[in-house]
């Protein structure tokens, strides 16, 4: 991109999957527009996850709709470079325009017309419509409770990459939804004392009757929810495809030695303490896994599908002793734990947006991802229009809804009234003629022009 002012319909920011959906979308439909990626296509499965990562959904799950994984079994589980290599090239098989390496640094409405003015660290463009496709998970998140200790190593799985990273000793894990519970799963099996505070959770089992959960969650219909069920907005899921893929299991992770703790509450000269919630915590988690067995098995009762029976999916491990008698504390230098990996989520950082498009608490404020500033798109975001939205599978749908808006409103833009319509009739005439298919302020030769 060169320094001078572009001008397009609509820009996209971001090239992770939500950005390529995008693209793809707007291309079928002819509509002009710009991919701008500060690093690299899908930078965020390349260098924020720790090097072992595996998709949570097999392959023939994980994935869009037009093309499968070369090369890869459909039930395995696509490594993290599986992933990113697998949206290059749909990103070129689509012909998405991408340019890598530009940075969206602030966006501001234009003055006195519609579309935004977009500031980046290559030059300013102008567009029509903006689609903010800058991904669900954007800034790590430690709380504030974690302590200010210089002798302990700290990090948030987002910087993890393997247990060689960490110096030799105990390390405590900070959470234990799908990040938390494979790292520290990962950390035991490399010789590590591990301990894993585990607050609310979901535990879907990895499969069941010859089915992964994916698929269940789709036949059941629950990738399709629109609204979390009340009061489980935040609870976390914990699954994972690691070694081929298994069932989270927190008793059996205990009994191969991981002490099990209820939530982290506060650090006090290092002496951490936790919530005595581990035993509810679990049996939370059992609940959710049994209530999709059952819901399971309702379905292949109605519906008379046949799936062998899998009795074993329901037998739970004994309860192992840090669940009957839990720590309420621990002293860290006692127990050798010298390292705190924090797996406590992420927050949505758009500081950079200046427009009119969130709630005071600074949600952004849409419906299906069609912003109330006009002409505003998010994508990808947690819950966009249902669960699956900030998902592989999830966000090539939400974006095709968002395509089909940009082409309405653009329609709605291109409409001339009768006497428009014999202005343009008269200039057509007078050899005079202009565009006369857009009443889009400004917008006209930006359309035809497309990237320029
Ligand atoms: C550890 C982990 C594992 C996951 N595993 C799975 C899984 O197995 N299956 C699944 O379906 N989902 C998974 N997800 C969820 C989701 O699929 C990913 O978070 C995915 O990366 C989201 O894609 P996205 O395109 O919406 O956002 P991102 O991948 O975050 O892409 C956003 C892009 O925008 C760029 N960007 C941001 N700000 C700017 C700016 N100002 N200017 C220019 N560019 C910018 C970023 O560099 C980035 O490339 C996982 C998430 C995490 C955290």
């Amino acid at each position: 991109m060169t320094a001078e002012r572009l001008s397009i319909d609509t820009l996209i920011i971001g090239a992770g999957q939500a950005g390529i959906a995008m693209s793809e979308h707007l291309g079928k439909l002819g509509v002009p527009h710009l991919v701008v990626e500060r690093d690299r296509i899908a930078e965020r499965w390349r260098t924020c996850r720790w090097d072992s990562l595996v998709a949570n959904g097999p392959a023939w799950h994980d994935r869009f709709p037009n093309m499968e994984f070369e090369g890869l079994d459909p039930d395995a589980f696509a490594g993290k470079d599986q992933v990113a290599e697998y949206f290059e090239a749909y990103a070129r098989k689509v012909d998405a325009p991408i340019r890598t390496g530009v940075e969206v640094t602030g966006v501001a409405r234009r003055e006195g017309r519609p579309g935004f003015m977009i500031e980046t660290s290559d030059g300013t463009i102008e567009a029509n419509r903006l689609v903010v496709a800058t991904g669900p998970f954007q800034r790590p998140v430690i709380p504030p409770i974690a302590p200010r200790d210089a002798n302990l190593t700290q990090l948030h799985s987002a910087d993890y990459r393997n247990p060689a990273q960490l110096p030799e000793g105990a390390v405590l894990v900070v959470g234990a939804g799908s990040s938390g519970v494979q790292i520290a799963d990962e950390m035991q099996r490399a010789g590590r004392k591990v301990y894993l505070s585990v607050g609310a959770h979901d535990r879907p089992p990895r499969a069941y009757r010859n089915r992964d959960f994916c698929w269940w969650l789709g036949v059941l219909g629950e990738w399709d929810k629109e609204v979390a069920t009340p009061g489980r907005e935040h609870v976390t899921i914990a699954v994972s495809g690691a070694y081929g893929g298994q069932t989270i299991d927190f008793r059996r992770l205990a009994h191969q030695g991981m002490t099990l703790v209820g939530l982290t509450k506060s650090f006090d000269n290092g002496v951490v303490s936790f919530e005595q919630d581990l035993a509810a915590n679990l049996k939370r988690g059992d609940e959710n896994l049994m209530s999709l067995l059952d819901a399971a098995d309702a379905y292949v009762t109605r519906t008379g599908i046949d799936l062998p029976e899998d009795p074993e999916a329901r037998s739970i491990p004994s309860d192992p002793e840090c669940v009957t008698h839990p720590l309420a504390e621990l002293d860290l230098a006692k127990a050798g734990v010298n390292s705190i990996i924090w797996a406590t989520g992420y927050a949505v950082d758009f500081s950079w947006l200046h427009v009119d498009a969130f709630d005071a608490k600074g949600k952004p404020q849409h419906q299906r991802g069609v912003s109330k500033e006009p002409g505003l798109y998010f994508l990808g975001l947690p819950w966009l229009s249902r669960r699956a939205s900030s998902f592989i599978w999830g966000v090539w749908h939400d974006a095709k809804h968002i395509a089909d808006h940009i082409v309405t409103q653009r329609k709605y833009l291109a409409y001339r009234d009768a006497s428009q319509r014999q202005q343009d009739a008269r200039r057509a005439h007078d050899g005079n003629a202009t565009d006369a298919a857009c009443d889009e302020p400004h917008a006209r030769k930006v359309n035809e022009m497309g990237v320029n």
